[in-house]
């Protein structure tokens, strides 16, 4: 199941995204942003949101569906956190795939340096 970019809840639905872009309007039970409208019709972003709910005390949004036992809000949270899908900072390639071992990405290369010309 997608889970809420916002809040980082796993059990939405629908992708809050469509390929095409448009919003699923369906409201996250957890965090109670609705995808297509608060974002695309108020223009609150996801940060935002996050913000406010955390300020509310992150609580259980939805009247009609109840949060899942043991349903932990920082928990969840904390994944939205550590992957950031701001493609400004690309710190973590692997959003998808919790890979541990990193790539040495260094290739020594540095080696084949251009000789300097001596004057
Ligand atoms: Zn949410």
């Amino acid at each position: 199941m997608p889970t809420c970019p916002v809040c980082g809840y796993p059990g939405l639905e629908e992708p809050p995204r469509s390929p095409a872009g448009g919003g699923s309007y369906e409201i996250c039970p957890s965090c109670g942003f609705q995808f297509g409208v608060d974002d695309d019709d108020k223009g609150i972003s996801h940060d935002e949101w996050r913000a406010r709910w955390q300020e509310k005390g992150l609580k259980w949004s939805s009247r009609g569906i109840a949060a899942p036992e043991g349903w932990n809000p920082k928990t969840q949270l904390a994944k939205v956190m550590e992957a950031p899908r701001t493609p400004a900072t690309p710190r973590r390639t692997a959003l998808k795939s919790p890979v541990k071992g990193k790539k040495p990405a260094k290739s020594a290369k540095s080696a084949k340096r251009t000789p300097r010309k001596k004057r």
